[in-house]
């Protein structure tokens, strides 16, 4: 993705009130972030475990979102981002408020994704035995699919589809 800046993120969120966008914390490390490698930011909030933020490029721009879980523990599960069939455990279901009205009035949307948000690790494995083919090719395809599920679903949270 473009490098952005935390005026940048703050800036992107969709479905944070002014106040929750500028106080949110800002993932740590963010002037090293290899920008070229990363699909999409996401991160946990130190402070509440059951919130999560998500920045995630579509088309021409950037759409930041808040994401809560009510899950506890995580669990076997597809993660609907990397839709990686190895890594399975510590997936949970996120959800997060639509933009505007339609969130006002309390819409959701829900996604199931891994905890730590090492999707563009996990799309970027090597393929295995049975899975076969050019590795390269493997992990072009693998990648733009996670960015196409993420934008997707940042795109229905900001309400452009
Ligand atoms: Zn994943």
């Amino acid at each position: 993705m473009e490098t952005i800046s935390e005026k940048g993120i703050r800036a992107s969120f969709v479905n944070a009130s002014r106040r929750e966008a500028a106080q949110l914390p800002i993932p740590k490390g963010l002037d090293k972030t290899d920008w070229e490698n990363t699909d999409f930011l996401a991160w946990n909030d130190p402070r509440n475990g059951q919130r999560s933020y998500a920045v995630v490029p579509v088309a021409d721009r950037v759409v930041g979102m808040v994401l809560t879980t009510a899950q506890t523990g995580s669990k076997q599960a597809m993660c609907s981002w990397c839709e990686d069939i190895i890594e399975t455990s510590d997936v949970k279901m996120f959800s997060a408020k639509l933009a505007g009205a339609a969130g006002r009035k309390g819409n959701t949307v829900g996604t199931m994704i891994h905890d730590g948000f090492d999707c563009p690790r996990f799309a970027r494995r090597m393929p295995t035995p049975q899975e076969g083919g050019d590795p390269e090719q493997f992990v072009a395809t693998r990648v733009a699919k996670l960015r196409a599920n993420a934008g997707s679903f940042a795109e229905r949270v900001a309400g452009l589809r």
